[in-house]
């Protein structure tokens, strides 16, 4: 069996802080697994009700997302471009690009780098690292 194309050659990758992961928009979103939105909520001190009112939507198959402002940025990137959550932020942030179907193919892989700036560039990442992110986002909890 081929090896996984992560595998096959060196990724690299060095996040430059631009934040474009955290514009919503194209069906892009930040989902949130119940486990992501306790976390947070405890992290902001806040009620259940208060925390989904205030920082959740819903996409139209009714699956809870982050909400962000009419220009797309997460609620919770601030000014500076700073996640205002960032210790306790979502899987799915922690673990970008390292995705399964961003991981799967040089062409995939590629194709993400057009909207992250960081992929390509920096130090190669282990490959254990990117196993470790990929079977955190395959475990995630619904
Ligand atoms: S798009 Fe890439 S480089 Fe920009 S903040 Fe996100 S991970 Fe970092
Ligand atoms: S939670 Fe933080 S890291 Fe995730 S999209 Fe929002 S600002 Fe970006």
């Amino acid at each position: 069996m081929n090896k996984p194309f992560f595998e096959q050659q060196s990724l690299k990758f060095g996040c430059t802080g631009c934040a474009r992961c955290c514009i919503a928009g194209n069906d892009y979103f930040v989902f949130l697994s119940s486990d992501d939105a306790e976390r947070i909520r405890g992290y902001l001190d806040l009620s259940v009700g208060w925390f989904r009112r205030r920082y959740l939507v819903k996409t139209v198959d009714g699956d809870p997302v982050l909400a962000y402002r009419d220009d797309g940025r997460c609620v919770f990137l601030q000014n500076d471009n700073r996640c205002r959550i960032y210790p306790v932020r979502p899987l799915q942030c922690k673990t970008y690009p390292f995705w399964p179907e961003v991981t799967s193919s040089k062409t995939a892989w590629q194709r993400e780098a057009g909207r992250c700036e960081g992929i390509n560039h920096g130090p190669g990442v282990p490959v254990a690292t990117i196993r470790r992110m990929l079977k955190a986002c395959m475990q995630a909890p619904a």
